[in-house]
């Protein structure tokens, strides 16, 4: 019997919601965890493209677990990704986190400043023990990676 190699990347689609300052947070924060906590195995995946038809886009999170962050509660990349390759392994909702915390300050779009940065290494930090536990439970296979 063939043994099944056990996936060795995580999906991670933000929303990238432009008109609103949690869509910035939610691409900042994917990119960090791309290039600083996770690198080579955190890979992004480009929502206009997937949502465009993009059949690469599509097989891969088939094949890999996803992990789906949303600026609101409209849930844009949740909800598409479920629509078109089936179940996400988990989703974060940015303006629940941000209820959690108790941040009720105006947040800028275009202009992140300290504030902005401080909540974009948060929701990297939650990204990360999402695939922290993904490692641990066998779900995906890592090498040590320079971010850990
Ligand atoms: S989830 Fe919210 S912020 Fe993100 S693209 Fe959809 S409506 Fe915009």
């Amino acid at each position: 019997m063939e043994l099944q190699a056990k996936p060795a990347k995580v999906g991670v689609l933000s929303c990238s919601g432009e008109s609103e300052p949690e869509g910035t947070i939610t691409r900042n924060a994917v990119r960090l965890v791309m290039e600083k906590y996770y690198p080579g195995v955190a890979v992004s995946l480009c929502l206009p493209l997937y949502l465009a038809g993009d059949g690469g886009e599509r097989e891969f999170s088939k094949k890999y677990p996803v992990i789906t962050v949303d600026g609101c509660e409209k849930a844009c990349a949740k909800l598409s990704t479920e629509k078109y390759s089936g179940e996400v392994e988990y989703s974060i909702d940015i303006r629940r986190l941000l209820a959690e915390w108790g941040i009720k300050n105006k947040l800028s779009r275009s202009r992140p400043g300290e504030l902005e940065w401080e909540i974009t290494e948060r929701v990297a930090g939650e990204i990360v023990s999402i695939i922290d536990k993904l490692v641990s439970e066998g779900k995906i296979e890592v090498q040590d990676t320079p971010g850990q």
